[in-house]
């Protein structure tokens, strides 16, 4: 039997509401039972592929090849379960079904309306997941009273009368802000939260309090009676250093027997926590630390590389190291004494994936600095590509070597297959045109004998997920080999580089693919363990 808890947010945006689905997912396996995480997305786009990294965050890609919403990210980081393409819906999509069903004449000449037509189809996407977990956690984005969100809410509210109490729960996330005139929490927005949910016929069983100082119990009781919600199911949901900390914060305030207790599970099975207590281990007795440059186009915002930034902090885990990042905007690099003194400290740099010209040409002189000075490198899909150029223009004499995606004019070391595979062979979604023609999702690579990235992997088979549309041409392979740029990963028929390395260099490697979208903390990347630990060397040297 599958049951269902239902996440949704009230008061503010930003309060996590992926990260305590994620958390307690993780609890719930930590008891042994097996998850699944999904997210509803109120918004209209059809997916979050078009939106801008600064509006949105990061755009998280799952094996299956979809570009999913960032939340998706922390699931699959603190469960381990892979997300799939059908884990993640959006406005956009439940109208495109609903109006290709009406074109197709599936709905045999009925009124097509919100209710019953749109709340039946998002009902079927969470139906859809019975069977394939003990419980399934179902997210709903945006924060409760937003008019997006109003379908949403009522297809939750009929699914959990229609499987009935004791298989749905719902979870509101709320936020108690701290008024520093009156020296206390304020628990009014949260009434009114919960008043607004019930008034779309949802009343929350459970609620996760946001705040940034411990509620005391006067507040607790006061929320209890005003939200008519039993006081041991008004969790606290403090603020913690480390986003790792949060299954052992909410099982410490209560909230995984909380959620046994509201579904009348009697024999609770036994928790092991050992993993979140290792990792935090790691994270608060560090035994050095790093600073590693991230050269990037949307500095101002974690979020724009969220796995990214995991992925590195997952490596200094594993190395017992914490990870600072320092990040750089590229552009700022494009002037002769550009990089001055930004790079002094760093003991790691790496250029991530990114889009269009902007900041490239900064991208490119910081691949130049590493290489030249022997700073560990790391080059992610775009960085890789920068990676490439350089050696193009700096070693083996290209001085116009570019990519299509910069310039039309120039040598073309990186552009679409088309360009250069004349027999008529073309790569699964590699074409001529844009749009839907960006390789995405897992692919399968092979690995040199011998290599680095064979000995950090351990195997020379591997699958990682991809995200572009550019590739780097295979014709410059000799060339760029003898300049001592390897090229030690490739598709298995051999066309596409996916990984190239520096035979004369301590640390350098350019990956085609995103290994920071399957990192996790109790299973760090073995890329980003490899890298944090070559920075780590770095940081006795200087
Ligand atoms: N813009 C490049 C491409 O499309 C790199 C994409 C990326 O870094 N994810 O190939």
């Amino acid at each position: 039997m599958t049951r269902y808890i239902f996440i949704t947010g009230g008061v503010v945006s930003s309060l996590g509401k992926g990260l305590g689905s994620a958390a307690l997912a993780a609890l719930l396996q930590a008891r042994g039972y097996k998850v699944r995480l999904c997210k509803l997305d109120p918004y209209l786009n059809v997916d979050p592929g078009t939106m801008s990294p600064f509006q949105h965050g990061e755009v998280f890609v799952t094996d299956d090849g979809a570009e999913t919403d960032l939340d998706l990210g922390h699931y699959e980081r603190f469960t381990g379960v892979p997300a799939r393409k059908n884990d993640n819906i959006t406005t956009g999509q439940v109208y495109t079904e609903v109006l290709s069903k009406e074109r197709r004449g599936d709905y045999l000449g009925a009124t097509i309306q919100v209710i019953p037509h749109i709340t039946n189809e998002i009902k079927d996407f969470i139906m859809e997941k019975e069977g394939t977990a003990d419980f399934v956690l179902c997210e709903i984005g945006g924060t409760v009273g937003d008019i997006e969100s109003l379908p949403f809410l009522e297809a939750i509210r009929q699914f959990g009368n229609e499987v009935g109490r004791e298989r749905a729960l719902f979870i509101h996330v709320t936020l108690l802000p701290y008024i520093p005139a009156a020296g206390e929490l304020k628990t009014k927005p949260t009434q009114h939260s919960v008043k607004e949910l019930m008034s779309y016929g949802i009343r929350p069983q459970i609620l996760l309090c946001r705040a940034d100082r411990p509620i005391d119990e006067d507040e607790r009781n006061k929320i209890a009676l005003f939200c008519n919600i039993d006081r041991e199911k008004v969790i606290p949901a403090l603020d913690v250093s480390s986003i790792y900390e949060v299954p052992l914060s909410y099982h410490a305030e209560g909230l995984d027997h909380q959620v046994m207790d509201s579904f009348g599970i009697k024999d609770i099975a036994n928790l092991d926590l050992s993993i979140w207590n290792e990792i935090m281990h790691s994270i608060r007795e560090p035994e050095s630390e790093v600073t590693i440059g991230i050269i990037g186009k949307y500095t101002n915002l974690a979020d724009s590389y969220k796995s990214l930034n995991e992925a590195l902090i997952h490596g200094g885990i594993a190395n017992h190291v914490k990870v600072k990042l320092k990040f750089i905007e590229a552009e700022s690099f494009e002037s002769e004494d550009g990089i001055g003194n930004q790079l002094e400290g760093v003991h790691g740099i790496l250029v991530p994936g990114g889009f269009g010209a902007r900041g490239t040409e900064g991208k490119i002189r910081a691949v130049q600095y590493a290489r030249e000075k022997k700073v560990p490198y790391f080059g992610i899909c775009l960085g890789m590509q920068m990676a490439i150029i350089e050696a193009a223009r700096n070693l083996c004499g290209i001085k116009n070597a570019t990519s299509s995606e910069l310039s039309d004019a120039g040598e073309h070391i990186v552009g679409l297959m088309t360009e250069w595979d004349q027999g008529g062979k073309k790569q699964a979604g590699t074409d001529a045109e844009l749009g839907g023609t960006m390789r995405l999702g897992a692919y399968p690579a092979s690995l040199t004998e011998g290599s680095k990235v064979n000995e950090i992997y351990g195997s020379n088979k591997i699958s990682e997920r991809h995200r572009h549309r550019y590739e780097v041409n295979i014709n410059y392979r000799k060339q760029l080999e003898e300049q001592g740029c390897i090229f030690s990963g490739l598709s298995p028929d051999g066309e596409l580089p996916e990984i190239v390395e520096r035979e004369d260099h301590p640390w350098f490697v350019g990956v085609q693919f995103h290994p920071e979208l399957k990192s996790k903390p109790f299973d760090p990347h073995p890329l980003f363990v490899s890298f944090i630990d070559a920075a780590t060397k770095q940081s006795r040297l200087v």
